[in-house]
């Protein structure tokens, strides 16, 4: 299947009792058996249900693994992942990410013992003097949220696989259509498909995607121990915004770098991160790892006094102030304050997100309105 084709038809079937070409939204907690233990397939809806099946068989194909699990959202299945480790196991992690996933790990998983170290890994040779012999997992995101710092994910994984350490890859920001990590060397693909995937801002949802069987077996017995499932109804959303997440992309991509480059030479903007142009650090290993540069931007401001940021960032029409990402419609919003207030302040900056840095996620709007929105708001 090529690649726009994929996106349309993986994981849908026409439901085999009544020919519904899209697969219905199987809203029921248990399945009736003929007699005990003898079943369609399905049990109780925590273990598996339809829609969610279908959503998993969907999900496996677009980022070209053979198992997907799906989670009721992005930290629910970073959590089931962290899961897998016991007291006294290490993780590497980035020192630029989601604000949630530094939560989850400083906040829950260090009282459990796990220790957690965050490395600048622009470039990968500096998680080498972390590893020791209680180092278990490497969890990597790229574009970084929201510094769009780029990792080479081949080259994070050849350290992986020399030290038998399991290299997470957060793929949010890129989505399927840009990246796929399992084909750079990636074990564990993670989504929050609340952003790209569902791409509609109408649902909290996550997923894992891998191709070891064992390792989908142990991320399993997680899912439906813990019970951070999905109901069947954010299952249809997200597989029915699969659909169009090619058509999105491509326009996300377009609109992203007509706003970007339009950013760059708009005289009261002092710096603009983006992958795509020539000058970011790590553009070569963006070219070389992703198929386009995406919608997400983040820029800070020549005036970058707390009163002006806070002007710009309730000035825009289009732009709607909100934290997420990954929708049609176009946000704008402040780190230090929303997304990422959960990192202390020191820490935040020694990592280089600033108080004035304002990332957008670009919608697919016309690009013109949006220029125009911006060109508004700065002034
Ligand atoms: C939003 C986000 C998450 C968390 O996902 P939720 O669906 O909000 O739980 C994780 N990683 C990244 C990069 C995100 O943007």
């Amino acid at each position: 299947m090529n690649f726009g084709t994929k996106f349309v038809h993986a994981g849908a079937e026409p439901d085999p009792s009544t020919g519904a070409i899209m697969t219905p939204i199987f809203q029921t907690s248990t399945f009736v058996q003929e007699s005990p233990g003898v079943n369609k397939g399905y049990e109780y809806a925590r273990s598996q249900n339809p829609t969610r099946t279908a959503l998993e068989k969907a999900l496996a194909i677009i980022e070209n693994g053979k198992y997907a699990l799906a989670f009721s959202s992005g930290v629910a299945a970073t959590d089931s992942v962290i899961k897998l480790l016991k007291s006294g196991d290490e993780v590497i992690a980035g020192n630029d990410m989601y604000g949630g996933t530094y939560r989850l790990f400083t906040k829950v998983f260090e009282k459990f013992g796990i220790k957690f170290h965050y490395v600048d890994m622009r470039d990968t040779n500096n998680i080498r003097s972390f590893i020791n012999s209680n180092t278990k997992l490497i969890w990597a995101e790229t574009p970084t949220n929201p510094l769009m710092n780029i990792t080479d994910i081949a080259a994070l994984s050849s350290i992986a696989k020399a030290h038998h350490l399991l290299l997470v890859v957060d793929n949010t920001f890129a989505s399927p259509y840009l990246q796929n990590p399992l084909d750079l060397g990636a074990d564990i693909v993670m989504h929050s498909s609340t952003k790209y995937l569902a791409g509609h801002s109408d649902v909290i949802q996550g997923c894992l995607v891998l191709s070891d069987a064992e390792l989908r077996e142990k991320l399993f017995l997680i899912q439906k121990s813990c019970g951070a499932v999905p109901g069947p109804m954010d299952c249809f959303l997200t597989l029915r915004g699969i659909k169009t997440l090619h058509l999105r992309m491509q326009r996300h991509c377009e609109n992203g770098e007509k706003i970007a480059t339009w950013l760059r030479n708009n005289e009261k903007v002092a710096k603009v991160y983006w992958p795509g142009f020539e000058e970011h650090p790590n553009h070569t290993i963006a070219k070389k790892q992703m198929r386009g540069y995406g919608g997400m931007i983040s820029f800070e401001l020549k005036n970058d006094s707390a009163e002006e940021v806070k002007r710009v960032l309730s000035n825009t029409h289009f732009f709607a102030l909100a934290e997420s990402l990954g929708g049609v419609e176009s946000l704008i919003n402040h780190p230090a304050t929303m997304t990422h207030a959960s990192i202390p302040r020191e820490e935040r900056i020694k990592n280089g997100l600033t108080d004035s840095l304002i990332r957008l996620s670009v919608g697919i709007e016309d690009a013109n309105d949006l220029i125009k929105d911006l060109k508004h708001a700065i002034g």
